[in-house]
């Protein structure tokens, strides 16, 4: 979700998917996180880090988990527009593919490789996960930043992971998290935020680990970062405060959607989930 949820309105692995998110690319790409589509994380109350820079930060808690280093190839599995990926890369010298179901995706992913001169080792290209394109055991560790929520079939997706992860590899999640049942008025709030993310269903900690299990997984690390990421949803309905959407503005309902984030945000039952699965 994040920075900018607009992106996320249709079932993934579905044509529309990626057609909205070629129309929404665009807008995340120029929002206050510029190429993070993802959440921001603080320390604390304390942590006076901007967006920008606590999205960075999620990216660099995951980066902390995969043993990257030269000579290794890493999956971004939703790669979005390469910011992660391309950070990744940089930091510790790995190799990295990303993967997108939206072109428009691909196609600013790739300009920003070249633009930050790891076009050699960092490569991006149009694939479901669902069907990856890669042999077997290809990659040394894998990462989902809030791509799954996308996903319905989320055992297919971990499993074809899986399958492209050598043995002993990581795999590290992090995502929007339902904690517990949402009811009332509540449960229509959050139906409409999964509507306007894109999300067919928000992930759940039972069914992820369900469906992780049922891909081969183990998990090793399962958190619920939930308070650390709490404040970027007020931050993003203050970067698009400014914005009136007319009735027919393809955006319109992620605007919309923008203006309850907070609401959506401090639900007690919303949390974040950071886990690092291993294929044994
Ligand atoms: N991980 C990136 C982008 C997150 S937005 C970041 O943190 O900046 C979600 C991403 O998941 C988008 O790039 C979207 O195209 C991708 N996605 C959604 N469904 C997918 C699927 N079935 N297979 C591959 N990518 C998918």
């Amino acid at each position: 979700m994040t920075d900018d949820p607009s992106v996320h309105r249709t079932a993934p692995s579905s044509p529309d998917a990626g057609r909205l998110y070629d129309e929404q690319t665009e807008t995340a790409d120029g929002a206050a996180v510029d190429g993070n589509i993802h959440v921001g994380y603080w320390d604390s109350a304390a942590d006076d880090r901007s967006l920008d820079q606590a999205t960075d930060r999620l990216t660099d808690l995951v980066a902390g988990r995969l043993a990257a280093a030269p000579g290794r190839r890493l999956l971004d599995v939703g790669c979005g527009t390469g910011r992660p990926a391309l950070r990744i890369a940089r930091a510790t010298g790995t190799r990295v593919s990303g993967i997108s179901v939206s072109h428009e995706d691909i196609g600013l992913a790739r300009t920003r490789a070249e633009t930050s001169g790891l076009a050699d080792r960092v490569d991006f290209r149009y694939a479901d996960a669902c069907a990856l394109p890669f042999e077997a055991a290809s990659f040394d560790g894998a990462w989902a930043i809030e791509s799954m929520m996308h996903i319905s079939d989320r055992t297919t997706a971990l499993t074809e992971i899986a399958r492209t992860l050598r043995p002993g590899s990581p795999l590290v999640i992090t995502d929007v998290l339902v904690r517990s049942p949402v009811t009332g008025d509540a449960a229509e709030l959050v139906r409409r935020t999964s509507r306007a993310f894109g999300s067919p269903a928000l992930p759940q900690p039972e069914e992820l680990r369900t469906a992780l299990d049922r891909a081969g997984l183990e998990v090793e690390e399962f958190d619920d970062i939930g308070e650390h990421v709490r404040r970027t949803y007020q931050a993003f309905a203050d970067a698009f405060a400014d914005v009136t959407p007319a009735a027919d503005d393809p955006h319109y309902e992620f605007f919309n959607s923008t203006r309850t984030l907070p609401q959506f945000g401090a639900l007690p039952q919303i949390g974040y989930v950071f886990l690092v699965a291993r294929r044994p």
